[in-house]
């Protein structure tokens, strides 16, 4: 089934970011880092990342959805999710 593409509402998040995190262990997708919630500040903050970004018309549906630490989110950029984590894998260097 198609997943909409609209935006998710705070109650939405909470209950995605509950999801992953349990998936994940709390770890980021990229580093494994364990991330740190309720500290935005922090390089470890975790944050909702789009594996398919949404400016390439990446959905807000959990299956594109995963968490990343603030330091891995920014450090991407436009890189294919893909290519970066094997990248931060240090399985390639670029
Ligand atoms: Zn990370």
């Amino acid at each position: 089934m198609e997943e909409a593409n609209v935006a998710l509402s705070t109650k939405q998040r909470d209950s995605i970011r509950r999801r992953l995190r349990t998936h994940q262990n709390g770890k980021c997708c990229y580093c494994g880092q364990v991330m740190r919630t309720g500290k935005l500040g922090s390089p470890y903050a975790e944050t909702i990342e789009h594996l398919q970004r949404r400016a390439d018309g990446g959905s807000d549906g959990i299956h594109n959805l995963a968490l990343a630490c603030r330091s891995c989110n920014e450090g991407r950029g436009t890189m294919n999710w893909l290519v970066y984590a094997t990248y931060k894998a240090g399985e390639l260097s670029i």
